[in-house]
């Protein structure tokens, strides 16, 4: 008897209860009638939180989520906590510390039934399947000093050679499990963080020999991820450029509603969640899509579970439904956060 994998659940904010009950439905027809057991341990997290116990991220939830196998997170914050003394998204920041969530991994994929949707044309992005590397716990987002004067700011750009290593690791890692092609980001003609992490690409380059590699500047690559997308494979990023990129990354498929992310724990779980926010203009309506939370719940199953066939029925659900075009109105269609859900669920019970 295999034991029961924990799996924490963070249901957030606005239509993060929507998404996340869509995402775990999909979940238990997944994984009905296999050998994969599970137990969901739903904690307080986001404006949930502050609401309950005054913290966005209370002890209790930092406590369990460090002893989960997986955590599931859907999307916090928003106008409701506007005023409040602390804000629901300093919970983010707090939890990839508690957890060390050190890398975050975003893939960009364009199906046969996601082209029409896309802002660009047909012809640059088909075969598009990349996946963007960014590091998440350094660089300039955590670099001291910071300081904000009347007529002076100062921000600090640092890297060490191990938080690098560290992400570069994982990066090379996946592209021999995918494409066998890395492209190292940074702007080394100018920042000193960014020859080291040049150098330490090349150092990896050699160690892999296996994995094709090479060297953009984040000014150069932000054109071509527009212009030629296709031929990427695995991008490794420093953390400012990644929060840029893998925004507009997103943007190829034409909806941020789909999109999945994992962030992976140096020595804890890895914690998975959609990339878009809690969408407080549509909380409510029962229009959310909910295929962002469920390709997050497929993602968990492989990464975390090694769990592909489940990964797979999932998939497989996910492209019959935008085939089919019974889709949210944010991908052009006119069904509702239930009715996907049903369609998907009624589609992998079918296929059982
Ligand atoms: P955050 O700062 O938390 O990232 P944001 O202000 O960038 O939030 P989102 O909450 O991501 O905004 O929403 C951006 C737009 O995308 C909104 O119009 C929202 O309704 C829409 N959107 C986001 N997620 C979904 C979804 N799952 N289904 C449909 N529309 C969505
Ligand atoms: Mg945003």
């Amino acid at each position: 008897m295999t034991s029961k994998k924990k799996i924490v659940v963070l249901p957030g904010d606005y239509i993060g209860p929507e998404i996340m009950a869509a995402g775990l439905a999909v979940l238990a027809a997944a994984t009905q009638g296999t050998d994969f057991k599970y137990e969901l341990i739903e904690c307080r997290f986001g404006g949930a939180g502050i609401d309950q116990v005054g913290q966005p991220l209370p002890e209790e939830t930092i406590r369990t989520a460090q002893q989960a196998d997986a955590i599931l997170l859907s999307a916090i914050g928003g106008p409701k906590w506007d005023q409040a003394p602390i804000r629901p998204e300093a919970g983010l920041l707090s939890i990839r510390s508690a957890l060390n969530l050190f890398a975050n991994i975003r893939p960009t994929q364009v199906s046969s039934a996601q082209i029409e949707r896309s802002p660009l044309k047909a012809e640059n992005i088909t075969g598009t399947d990349f996946v963007i590397v960014r590091e998440l716990t350094s660089g300039a987002y955590f670099g001291k000093p910071r300081r904000l004067d009347h007529d002076e700011a100062v921000d600090t750009m640092y890297y060490s050679r191990t938080e690098i290593e560290r992400v570069m690791s994982v990066g090379f890692q996946m592209a021999q499990k995918r494409k066998q092609h890395v492209t190292v980001v940074d702007k080394s003609n100018v920042l000193a963080t960014s020859k080291l992490w040049r150098q330490i690409g090349k150092e990896f380059s050699e160690r892999y020999p296996d994995v094709q590699v090479d060297y953009r500047y984040v000014d150069a690559m932000s054109m071509a991820i527009i212009a030629q997308p296709a031929q990427f494979d695995v991008v490794i990023t420093p953390n400012l450029f990644g929060d840029i990129l893998s925004d507009e990354a997103a943007q190829i498929t034409g909806s941020i509603g789909q999109i999945q992310s994992m962030s992976i724990g140096a020595n804890g779980p890895n914690l998975y969640e959609p990339i878009h926010g809690s969408a407080p203009d549509i909380a409510g309506k029962g229009i959310a899509n909910p295929l962002s939370m469920v390709n997050t719940v497929a993602m968990m199953m492989t990464q975390s579970f090694n769990e592909n066939q489940i990964t797979t029925k999932i998939q497989a659900a996910v492209d019959y439904v935008i085939a089919h075009k019974i889709v949210t109105p944010d991908m052009g269609g006119d069904q509702t956060t239930a009715s996907v859900t049903k369609a998907l669920v009624d589609f992998i019970r079918e296929e059982n």
